[in-house]
């Protein structure tokens, strides 16, 4: 029987029965725990009604309990979607229409929304609805699932995408073998849990660390407001892994949150998902010289990451590029042209991504799927993935930006990613990001900035304007500023560009 995500959990449980596999807010879960609760719970979606390749949509905050929940969804031979809990109404209920979910689970602190998000689907009955925290609260069910109040699954509460991408047990296995292997991920670790249950980084998080016999510390979403707050969770847990989205970092670094030799315990920090700036890394690297820092990079499509890049020392310059690395193993890079063929090493081209992390494609969506998803003359899968790279004279891969940041303005080619570089290096910036607008006109695209200025910094569009004329060219300069108390982030926790651009698109 091929491996399943869960079997290795269950592993652990029975050779480390009271170990601690999960941490949030003070409260601990053992290996015993989670595998008797998550056993009871799929025991109970399989009475339920779910079968094999259901969809069980979970519409939990992160917690211990939610993490119960994708184990037990697993164990019921079904497929688990997380719901973004503060996504818009409308959202949630395109989610739930295009998933079709056997079953959906809530819990009593969420209950409104689940009210809502029933009402705005009147269509999609019969779904049974199973509360994880204990019997139902008050609110309009009876008449619309054929539910189940998990009040065997009481004991646990005091114990502690528009579009879905198909992720199965395999492409998180290969990923998650190749990552325990390469960090060495072991029973002594203890690692964050920092991204939000709905982003693909996080099955690394779950299933990376309990597989391994770790113990995750499940970083609460609004943890982040204020800069000391990560440094101080990582210091109480003594975590040895911290695993993130780079803002963060970048937030932190900029308000000199860490200390010299800080966090003793930290063994590595893995970032993905966003070019991490280099004067943030050498700040860090300088500050934690017993830290090994490995840039992670890969879409949701490949699952996790597809390359990965130690950094073997702190880079020279603030301007030095991080490379994103070498394929993981089972996983191809390509860059290649318009007509996908292979462009000769330092040139830039369109990353493609063969391997084990391909996603099946798009949730019943095949027309979606087929024009990313492309087959090679070979007959090998390609994702592409819209990103632009280079192979370097070194062997590594590059990420150069979005093929849709490349933008032309009154005739010039401009790489949003040189402007936004450019501006990480100016001390008194916290947070910046530029996107382009179209003009209508035959000016092409107006370069718009959105900045963060760092706490006490007197910057105007004035004083940014002319320190980015220091280094860049006249044509590069942003025509239109936008200062802000931070920068608007998605469910992800990346900057969110389109509302940046949808922003300045709206006071034209
Ligand atoms: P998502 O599917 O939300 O994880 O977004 C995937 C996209 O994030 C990639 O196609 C890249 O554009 C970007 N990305 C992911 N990892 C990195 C990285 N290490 N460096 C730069 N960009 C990255």
């Amino acid at each position: 029987m091929s491996r399943l995500l869960q079997h290795a959990l269950t592993a652990q449980a029975d050779r480390r029965p009271e170990a601690v596999a999960l941490v949030m807010d003070g409260a601990r879960m053992t290996y015993a725990h989670l595998e008797a609760a998550s056993n009871r719970l799929a025991r109970m979606l399989r009475a339920s009604g779910v079968q094999r390749g259901d969809r069980v949509a979970l519409l939990l905050p992160k917690s211990p309990r939610a993490i119960v929940a994708i184990v037990a969804v697993l164990k019921a031979d079904a497929i688990y979607v997380p719901l973004d809990t503060t996504s818009p109404l409308p959202r949630l209920a395109r989610m739930l229409q295009s998933t079709a979910p056997r079953c959906l689970l809530a819990e009593a602190g969420v209950a409104a929304v689940a009210a809502d998000l029933l009402a705005a689907t009147p269509e999609r009955a019969p779904l049974a609805l199973g509360w994880i925290d204990g019997p139902p609260p008050p609110g309009p069910w009876a008449s619309r699932s054929a539910g189940f109040s998990a009040t065997d699954v009481e004991a646990l509460a005091d114990t502690v995408l528009d579009t879905g991408v198909v992720i199965s047990h395999a492409n998180v296995q290969h990923f998650v073998d190749w990552a325990t292997t390469y960090f060495a991920l072991g029973p002594d670790d203890r690692t964050s849990g920092h991204s939000p249950l709905h982003f693909d980084l996080s099955t690394f998080d779950i299933f990376g660390t309990l597989g391994a016999g770790g113990q995750l510390h499940l970083v609460p979403p609004g943890l982040a407001v204020a800069p000391d707050a990560v440094p101080r969770f990582i210091r109480d847990a003594a975590l040895t892994q911290w695993f993130s989205v780079p803002s963060l970092l970048t937030y932190v670094v900029k308000f000199d949150a860490v200390r010299p030799n800080d966090f003793p315990s930290l063994r590595r920090l893995l970032w993905c998902g966003e070019v991490l700036p280099t004067p943030v890394l050498r700040t860090l690297m300088a500050r934690l010289p017993h830290v090994s820092f490995t840039n992670l990079y890969g879409p949701t499509e490949a699952t996790v990451a597809s390359s990965y890049h130690t950094v073997p020392a702190c880079p020279a310059t603030d301007d030095t590029p991080i490379p994103i690395g070498a394929p993981c193993a089972g996983e191809q890079l390509r860059v290649l042209d318009a007509e996908r063929r292979p462009v000769p090493a330092g040139e830039i081209g369109e990353l493609y991504i063969a391997g084990v992390g391909l996603s099946a494609g798009y949730w019943r969506e095949p027309e979606k799927t087929a024009a990313v998803f492309v087959t090679d003359a070979a007959g090998v899968r390609l994702y592409r993935t819209g990103d632009l790279g280079r192979r370097g004279t070194d062997g590594l891969f590059y990420f150069v930006g979005r093929v849709d940041s490349q933008v032309k303005s009154r005739g010039y080619r401009i790489e949003l990613g040189e402007i936004e570089a450019a501006l990480h290096h100016i001390p008194e910036v916290r947070e910046a990001a530029v996107v382009a607008v179209d003009t209508g006109g035959f000016e092409g695209a107006a370069i718009c900035c959105a900045y963060a200025p760092a706490p006490g910094a007197p910057l105007t569009p004035v004083t940014l304007r002319q320190a980015l004329a220091a280094v860049l060219p006249a044509y590069m300069l942003p025509a239109r500023w936008r200062r802000l108390d931070t920068l608007p982030k998605n469910a992800n926790g990346k900057i969110d560009r389109p509302a940046l651009r949808a922003a300045f698109a709206a006071t034209a």
